[in-house]
Order: C-alpha cells, then structure tokens, then sequence
C-alpha cells in the first residue's frame, strides 16, 4: 500500500527517468545498489525520476553492469508541499552554506538560490557539492522532489527575481521596531514565496534601500539577532507552518 510502514522503509534513488516495466539501472546507481547495500532479486526499491512520485519496482536480474528492475506501482510522494518556497541564502563561510542546503532540502524548500552581496565573505560555491547535498537530504528524509539548486548570483541579479513572487520576505536584522512581521507578508494563501537572508556581516545601507525602494519592506525575524544559518533554516519554518505545511 503507498505510504504505508513498508514503503517508508523502502530505498529511494534519484533516477533521470524510468521506464515501465522494466527499467535498468546502471552506474553509480547499480554500484550502490549491488556492492553498498547488497541488494538481491525480489528486493523492492523506490525510484524517483524527480515528478513528485514514487515508483516501486523489484529487483528482477543482475549483470555485471546492471540491474534490472520490474514496474510494481506508484503513488504521488505525501511529503511534498504544495507551496513553492524559494530561499535566496546569501553565500556563508566554510560549510555554512552545505548546512543551509541540507536543512532547507529536509523542511521541504523548493529552489535554493544563492547569491553574493556586498559584505559577503565567501565569493564562490562549488554548485556541484550543493546539488549532491540538496540530493542526499532528499533521499535520507524521503522526498521525491531534489530541489533545484541554482547557480550562485550577483545581489542584482536575485533582486530582479523577486518580481516572481507572491510574498517576499525580506529578512533584516535592524527591522523590529519599524519592519514589517513574517505575518504582515505571509497570509497563508500564496503559492509561490521567496525568502532572502543576508550574509554574517548582513546587508550594506544601499542595499537595504534597494530592496525598499522595490517596494519590499523588510522583514524582522525577532529580538535576536539570529546567526544566517538559524535565520534562513527558522524562517522557512514559520513560513511552512503559516502555509499549512508543517503537519
Ligand atoms: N549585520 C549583523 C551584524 O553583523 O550584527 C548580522 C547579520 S545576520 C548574522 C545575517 C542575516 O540573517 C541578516 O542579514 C538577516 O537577513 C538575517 N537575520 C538575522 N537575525 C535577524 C532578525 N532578528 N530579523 C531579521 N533578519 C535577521
């Protein structure tokens, strides 16, 4: 049965598409399969071609370079949202941006798009290293969906994206008193929000008037000053929940 106790327990892999009924897996994905997990006929897995299924096959024959798999059912994945959230997470030190991308892939964000700005300290970001991250949460908390992980961007470039959206959250740390609340840009029945969290050193002057002058008013995530990570990782949170994501 879909979702059942069963399934949960069942393995994922990302596959570019599969095929009914057979579909062969081949390459790092058989590697895995045949040498990692040892995996035997009769062994049921879950393919995901990235369209927001599951599909489960069994395990029908193994060559030397390849595994065959039989089509047995699928069934539309229950842990994808239906809201579209974007993060725009600025560049952060050291692994700091891995970790971004690992917890906003398990809280269910839809494209992570980072971007440099001008206190940002880290200039660049092997997308590759992001992309398997985004692929590794995905698999291990049992979404169907990888999501996408953008080229890093100039701050201009991300701020002329915004125009896309239905709700912007422009998170500042300076904005308590007279900013906006999360609850004041976020009603609950948008489909398409984008999140912007700054670097460690935040935004300059001239940026914060940039987003102003747009028309994007920001954002106060609280009293604290919370560390970038904490702020893009509890503002997807809150934004999940106010869009009934978070049950
Ligand atoms: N400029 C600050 C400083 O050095 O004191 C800190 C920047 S903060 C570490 C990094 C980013 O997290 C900010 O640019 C903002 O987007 C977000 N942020 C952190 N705390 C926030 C808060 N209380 N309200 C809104 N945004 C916050």
């Amino acid at each position: 049965m879909a979702g059942d106790n069963d399934t949960e327990k069942l393995r994922r892999f990302f596959v570019e598409k599969i095929n009914k009924p057979t579909t062969v897996l081949t390459g790092n994905e058989k590697k895995h399969l045949a040498d990692v997990l040892r995996a035997k006929v009769g062994d049921k897995i879950i393919l995901c071609p990235n369209d927001g299924k599951d599909y489960i096959f069994e395990i029908s024959a193994f060559d030397k370079n390849s595994i065959t798999l039989y089509y047995e059912e699928e069934f539309v994945n229950p842990t994808e949202t239906n809201l579209f959230l974007t993060v725009f997470p600025a560049l952060l030190k050291g692994d700091k941006t891995e970790l971004v991308v690992q917890k906003l892939t398990e809280l269910g964000v839809k494209r992570i798009s980072p971007f440099i700005s001008e206190f940002t300290v880290q200039k660049s970001e092997k997308n590759d290293r992001l992309k398997r991250t985004a692929h590794e949460a995905s698999k291990q908390c049992g979404r169907a969906i990888i999501p996408e992980i953008d080229d890093v961007m100039k701050f201009n470039d991300m701020i002329n994206k915004l125009a896309d959206y239905d709700a912007v959250v422009f998170a500042y740390e300076d904005a308590f008193t007279n900013g906006n609340r999360i609850t004041d840009v976020v009603k609950g029945n948008e489909r398409n929000v984008a999140l912007i969290v700054g670097p460690e050193g935040g935004f300059s002057k001239k940026e914060v008037e940039e987003f102003i002058n747009r028309g994007y008013k920001p954002v106060t995530l609280g009293k604290r000053i919370l560390r970038a990570e904490t702020a893009s990782i509890s503002a997807t949170a809150v934004i999940m929940q106010l869009c009934g994501e978070w049950s």
